[in-house]
């Protein structure tokens, strides 16, 4: 089968290679809202090829739609953000509309998808939690843990259609954490996959086989882009959630995980990705190509792991009761919502500390002959957080000045200056250690070399420097 294959990989990289004329300009980054999208899914009603309905309300009343195009006998229904926080998908499915709208070098790829299959697309089933940028919905229900419950209305939606549609493949599509490795090493599991297993047994029937040959052609179409970029996720059996009993009620399950890439934090690249990989997996669907694909190339996928951090420091020598102890130091950033969601902050932590050396980080730091030291606070006690404006920070960081003090609480957790903030009463002389927030130096001996705020760090010796916002604490 190797011109299929070649077929493949041929037209995902004419789909790669093109993106730019069907990415729609209107999402740009991750905290769009249902406002957002509810303009775009009108547009299609300008077209009749695209069959809109409204097939339910979220808790919150915001209606839920599904755009149908496609006229062929295999049926596949798609779904996105089911957890508010995982938007990549989203984004990417309204570039799929833009691509199957226009007119040009994809029609015959277009004819023969829209005559072979019946596409059903929900993006953003659960509104309500992107309003918030919230994993969960306005209940505090996980979608992916009702399934079997169904008290959440998006739950039932979703069972809904798949129970009177029967569609013959289902895509499942989510944001996976982007500290997932691929394997024990240290590429970030960029896109993941999953077959999902339908039993405790994992026992693979041939609804389970197909799912699994899809993904064998995803993988090798992506291993083009991001070569050893992709992981599989663990496919242990949970009884609550909706691909595992989708599989089961026979519609072939698909999951795909948007997960971390380098420097691509509004992950427009992964978008890029799943449009790419979504539209090659249609096509195979449509032309049947991927029945002639091994299932048992699907376990050499490696796994997800979790061997990464944001920031690994390598080998700093902290002083404990005057003596020098050598540690790795492992930083996460987590991000915080600011105001209506449609923003954020971060706040990151020292989440390991000792012996990592069998861990990697995203950005590393070799630390050998550098001590950790505490930043320098500032003398200047600020009346609020606009007092910041008065002072040459970029200046300031480069000196070794990593914090200030507040007068008076403020109610703010981050904000966009790279300084840390102290409320009046937290203390300031606390030693590093896990669970605290990464602001600190490293020096050989008087000579200052690396300034962290907030797990955000400058390199005073040439200025390079991952900087970002700062912290109230
Ligand atoms: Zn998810």
């Amino acid at each position: 089968m190797t011109t299929a294959y070649s077929q493949d990989l041929t037209f995902s990289r004419h789909l790669f290679d093109t993106y730019d004329t069907y990415r729609d300009t209107a999402l740009t980054h991750r905290r769009f809202k249902q406002a957002d999208i509810l303009p775009l899914i009108d547009r299609l009603k300008t077209d009749s090829r695209f069959d809109i309905t409204k097939v339910g309300e979220s808790v919150e009343k915001r209606p839920i739609q599904m755009i149908k195009v496609g006229t062929g006998p295999r049926k596949v229904l798609l779904w996105s953000q089911m957890h508010g926080d995982e938007p990549s998908a989203t984004m990417a499915i309204f570039d799929i509309f833009n691509l199957l709208r226009a007119d040009g070098e994809f029609d015959e790829f277009k004819t023969k998808l829209l005559a072979e299959t019946t596409l059903y697309f929900v993006p953003m089933l659960n509104p309500d939690g992107a309003e918030r940028y919230q994993r969960r919905n306005a209940l505090d229900i996980d979608l992916n843990r009702d399934a079997l419950r169904l008290q959440s209305p998006e739950s039932v939606i979703l069972k809904g259609l798949q129970q009177s549609l029967k569609p013959e493949v289902g895509f499942n599509l989510h944001d996976q954490s982007t500290r997932y490795s691929v394997g024990h090493t240290p590429k970030q599991a960029t896109i993941s996959f999953l077959a999902t297993a339908y039993d405790e047994a994992r026992n693979i029937n041939p609804v389970r086989e197909r799912s699994m040959q899809l993904i064998v052609g995803m993988n090798r179409v992506l291993q083009q882009f991001i070569p050893g970029g992709v992981g599989r996720y663990s496919d242990e059996f949970e009884p609550r959630a909706f691909g595992d009993n989708i599989q089961k009620w026979g519609t072939t399950l698909i999951l795909i995980e948007s997960g971390g890439y380098p420097n691509d934090p509004e992950k427009q690249f992964i978008r890029k990705l799943n449009y790419v990989s979504i539209l090659t997996a249609l096509q195979a669907i449509a032309t049947d190509s991927y029945k002639a694909e091994s299932r048992s190339e699907y376990n050499t996928i490696p796994e997800n792991e979790r061997y990464l951090f944001d920031v690994l420091i390598r080998k700093a020598q902290i002083m404990r009761g005057g003596k020098p102890v050598t540690v790795d130091i492992g930083i996460n950033r987590y991000e915080v919502n600011v105001g209506n969601a449609a923003t954020f902050g971060y706040r990151s932590s020292i989440d390991d500390f000792g012996d990592l050396s069998t861990f990697f980080g995203i950005e590393e730091i070799d630390a050998t002959g550098l001590t950790v030291s505490p930043g320098q606070i500032h003398p200047d006690t600020l009346r609020s957080l606009a007092d910041l404006k008065k002072y040459k920070l970029d200046s300031l960081v480069q000196k070794g000045v990593t914090t200030f003090r507040l007068a008076a609480p403020s109610r703010a957790t981050t904000h966009l200056a790279p300084v840390h903030l102290l409320q009046p009463t937290t203390s300031a002389a606390r030693p590093i250690q896990t669970g605290r927030i990464p602001t600190f130096v490293l020096r050989r001996g008087n000579q200052l070399r690396y300034v962290f705020v907030n797990g955000f760090w400058l390199d005073v010796s040439n200025g390079s420097n991952k900087l970002g916002t700062g912290v109230v604490e």
